[in-house]
Formats: C-alpha cells, structure tokens, sequence
C-alpha cells in the first residue's frame, strides 16, 4: 500500500510494510524540496528538459538520501525514454548507465521500461503526466520500472513487461503500484484516439473526448495476471496538482517527477 512520506524536505509516495518485509524500496516523488528554478523548480531529476545538469544531479542525489539509497548511487540506471515499448533487463554491466546528468555514462538508449534482479541498483524513469508504474515480484524478488504515455499504454506496454519478467523468473508473482498521471479531469485528446483505446480495452468507452489512461493500464495489467486486489492506484492527477507534480499538458516546458526501485542487498 503506498504512503506519503516526508524526508529532509523529500516527499516520496512508498510502501513501508513492503521494504520491512522484503526489502524492496519503491517510490513516486513530488516536485518540492530541490534545487531546481522555474520552470523545472524545484526537484526535477531529468536530463533531457534543459535544466542544469548540476542541480539535476543534487535533486537526483536528495531523492536517494531521502530514500536511504545514497550508497547506491553510481549505480543508479535511467532510460532515454521515447514513448517506445522496449524493455531492457539491467545487469551489472549496464548498471550506472545515465546515474548522473553531468559526465558518466548515458542513459539506456530508446528504453520505456527497465527491469533487474541485481540487488543495489535503483531504478528511476521520469515522468510530467505519462502513467508511471513500478512492478514488484517478492519472491524471486525482481523489480521493473515502466514509462507509459498514451502510446505506450496503446501499445501494451505494462502487460508486456509482467509477461517478458514472468517468463525469466518461475513463479514470480507481480504485484504494481501506478503512481500519478494526467487523469481523464483534465485529458481531453482526439475522439479517434480513445476509439482506438476502445478497440483495445472494454473499460475505455467508445464514444469520448477524453482519456482515462488508468482505465487501459488497470486493465492491461489484470489481463497479464495482475489483479486488482494486486494494484495499488495512487489516483492523484498531475494537470490539476502542479504545485506537488510536473504536468507537461498544464505548463508545457516544465521538469519530471520521478518513479524509483531498489531492491536492497540482503546481509
Ligand atoms: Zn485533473
């Protein structure tokens, strides 16, 4: 069940019960609390939006701090993400691709979902209204971190990612945590589009002006085998609560919230 927790001026959305039993730290943080100046201000942790690489670095190393997961922070893995459906597994030889703004290597290329097995190496994609979603499997414990816009939850891109992980790891039993997003309150997109999300799923009706992307993911997900009792839904919209989220369709240039994983080294 996810939680508001607030850490050294950090407001991260976790699920404490699930790191004390098992050690799988994960998390969706709010914009408050960095370094970063309008219009990313203040804790905006992408690369690719124009902001100073140094004060995406310190924003990056504060969630981390927050997060009890500075010491893994050279291994830190980020996606260069272009609302594509390619998952990438993270291994230790591209573990630390894109940790930092500034120097280091970059991000995996053309990437919107990540996954590992590979204990100390977080997890971060970034998002301003694209529906994020963290996937945890306890045991074999596993994470996987997804960036899905409209393309990307049109596509599949959730249910394929529990599929792809179900079919390297016996018996893993996933369950996801879809953190905040552009609701339909404020998605209003091309009548056609939501026609073509109707075609795909039962819950999206067909004649519409706007877009419940929750809706399509929630529902690509219990198609995949995680059932409702297994999602935990934050529900909170980004166009209407741009004081605590970036939202790309509210302000246009603007910074990114992140999603976050870690799966804790076990003495
Ligand atoms: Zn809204």
């Amino acid at each position: 069940m996810l939680a508001r927790t607030e850490k050294d001026g950090i407001t991260v959305h976790t699920d404490t019960a699930l790191r004390a039993a098992v050690g799988i730290a994960v998390g969706f943080t709010e914009r408050t609390g960095g370094v970063s100046a309008a219009p990313h201000a203040t804790l905006n942790l992408a690369a690719h939006v124009e902001d100073d690489p140094a004060l995406v670095d310190e924003n990056r190393f504060r969630v981390l701090s927050a997060l009890g997961a500075e010491p893994f922070a050279e291994r830190l893995t980020t996606a260069e993400q272009v609302h594509g459906t390619l998952l990438t597994r993270v291994h230790r030889s591209n573990a630390g691709c894109g940790a930092r703004a500034l120097g280091g290597r970059g991000p995996i290329p053309a990437t919107d979902a990540l996954w590992t097995t590979e204990p100390g190496v977080p997890l971060m994609l970034f998002y301003a209204d694209c529906v994020p979603v963290i996937l945890v499997s306890e045991a074999p414990r596993a994470i996987a971190v997804v960036h899905a816009g409209w393309r990307g939850a049109l596509a599949g891109i959730v249910g394929d990612t529990v599929r792809a992980i179900g079919a390297e790891l016996d018996g893993a039993v996933m369950t996801a945590y879809i953190g905040p997003h552009i609701g339909e309150c404020c998605y209003e997109v091309d009548p056609h589009l939501v026609s073509q999300f109707s075609n795909m799923f039962v819950t999206i009706p067909r004649a519409s002006d706007r877009l419940d992307l929750a809706a399509a993911v929630a529902e690509d997900l219990d198609r995949a085998g995680v059932s409702r009792e297994r999602q935990w839904h934050l529900g909170i919209c980004t166009a209407h609560n741009t004081d605590r989220f970036y939202s790309y369709r509210a302000e246009g240039r603007t910074g990114r919230h992140c999603a976050f994983a870690l799966l804790e080294p076990r003495s």
